[in-house]
């Protein structure tokens, strides 16, 4: 390849495995790294849950039927899914693929249950926990955002300790006392990344002609 080719060669893009318990604030977290940095991708996951009042299809979710949903499964359209909560939740293959081959860098905010199969394939990615403060804090935030039933709710609260105890599955654990903090936290892990030796020696190669 000549020199001119590899300056045009794009990297591929990287990986970004967002997980915590529900109400830890990922989604908060993640709108806001959106924001600092907007060529970062965010993947639009499908599921079988109805959508929050606030919700918007194809914005924050696609909303499928369970039927829609297990075709899709039979036509390998996910690159991971998993029932979380009672509903089906899957990220979609063909979207997430085709941005990282065009080198953008792409969130996933996904379970534990997803992630763990996420990384059996992506070992270079990104792994990053979400936890709340404290657990009383969760289900403050829990009762606040007051969407779910009052059993939905405890369900939640139940899996948000089985979740916490994955946390150490994770490459890095980001407290979300504060959402600017947390998200400045993301950022910055985000940056050490893609400046790790792994990534950058064929750079140096390059840089020295070889
Ligand atoms: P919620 O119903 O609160 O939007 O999401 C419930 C849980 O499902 C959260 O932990 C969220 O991160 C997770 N989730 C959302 N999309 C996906 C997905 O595509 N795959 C998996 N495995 N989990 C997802």
């Amino acid at each position: 390849m000549s020199s001119e080719e590899k300056f045009f060669e794009r990297e591929k893009g990287i990986l970004i495995v967002i997980s915590g318990p529900s109400c830890a604030g990922k989604g908060t977290v993640c709108r806001i790294v959106r924001e600092n940095r907007p060529e970062i991708r965010l993947s639009i996951s499908e599921t079988t849950r109805s959508p929050r009042n606030y919700e918007v299809p194809g914005k924050d979710y696609f909303f499928v039927t369970k039927e829609e949903f297990k075709q899709r499964i039979e036509q390998g359209k996910y690159l991971e899914y998993a029932t979380v909560y009672d509903n089906y939740y899957g990220t979609p293959k063909d979207y997430v693929e085709n941005l990282l081959e065009e080198g953008y860098d792409v969130i996933l905010e996904i379970d534990i249950q997803g992630a763990a199969k996420v990384r059996e394939n992506y070992k270079e990615g990104i792994y990053i926990f979400i936890a709340p403060p404290s657990m009383k804090e969760l289900r403050r935030r829990i009762e606040m955002r007051g969407t779910e039933s009052a059993e939905q709710m405890e369900m939640r609260l139940s899996c948000a300790y089985d979740e916490m105890t994955n946390a150490d599955d994770y490459s890095y654990i980001v407290i979300n006392q504060d959402k600017n903090v947390a998200a400045h936290q993301v950022e910055s892990i985000i940056t050490a990344e893609k400046c790790r030796t792994e990534r950058l020696k064929n750079k140096v190669n390059d840089i020295l002609g070889r």
